[in-house]
């Protein structure tokens, strides 16, 4: 079985205070949930001080990023062991504002994923497609080779730290969300190509998240779809009232 997983993406939002803020409001939405796992992303400069906010709670910190490396002449980059020692236990690896405004390519993000998953990070790996792709006939075509490239040496073992988020480009920060048909079509294909390249218990136990414009209204019509495991929320995560009714998604 696997368990719904809520994911806040902070981006580059907020000061500080701001950040700790919201992070205390989003441990008391968590109260008595016992059936979901919520996880958030702040920016680095404040992700020791969420983290201290969020000590009693079992909210996971996540960085936005990894390197693969423990330390080193990496200037702008941060390491594993860092996000750890801030408190961090998950990485977001190859999101498409990373893979689109940054360049970085499949080969570089595998080299996180790797990184991350040596570190035992639980490791979110990116993927989705454009609009220009979706129109062309491309997406299935794009997301394998994104899954399969991010994923390349990554063991059946390591897959538990595994989790898969389905962002489609064209429906981050649009207002545009995948309806639930198109987003559950998605994820089934991608749950088949996780058997074809593990094995299918591996892909039985994987978390896929949808990620684009995730809302209030929509998050309970996504979760009650078969193979939608979660919900990679960006803009909806910084109003902690929208960010606690999608936590308490009913499906
Ligand atoms: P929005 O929820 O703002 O569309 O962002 C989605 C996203 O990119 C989360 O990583």
């Amino acid at each position: 079985m696997r368990k719904p997983l809520i994911a806040g993406n902070w981006k580059m939002h907020m000061t500080s205070a701001e950040g700790c803020g919201l992070a205390a409001r989003v441990a008391e939405s968590c109260v008595g949930l016992t059936d979901r796992e919520v996880l958030l992303a702040p920016p680095y400069t404040m992700m020791a001080e969420v983290a201290r906010v969020l000590e009693k709670s079992s909210v996971i910190i996540s960085s936005q990023n990894i390197c693969w490396e423990e330390k080193g002449a990496f200037t702008g980059e941060i390491s594993p062991v860092m996000v750890k020692d801030a408190g961090g236990s998950g990485a977001i690896v190859g999101h498409s504002e990373r893979r689109q405004i940054f360049m970085e390519t499949d080969n570089l993000v595998n080299q996180r994923v790797k990184g991350a998953l040596r570190f035992d990070l639980l490791t979110i790996l990116c993927i989705g497609e454009t609009l220009e792709q979706r129109e062309g006939g491309e997406t299935n075509a794009v997301l394998e080779a994104q899954l399969r490239r991010g994923l390349e040496g990554v063991s059946s073992s390591d897959m538990i730290n595994v989790v898969i988020a389905y962002e489609p480009v064209w429906a981050i920060g649009t207002g545009k969300t995948a309806s639930k048909e198109q987003a559950q079509e998605v994820h089934l294909f991608l749950r088949k190509l996780i058997a074809e390249i593990y094995e299918k218990n591996i892909a039985e136990q994987t978390r896929i998240l949808y990620g684009g414009s995730v809302k209030p209204t929509n998050v309970d019509e996504l979760m009650a779809q078969p193979d939608i495991d979660g919900a990679l929320v960006g803009g909806a995560a910084l109003d902690a009232e929208s960010f606690g009714r999608i936590i308490n998604f009913e499906s």
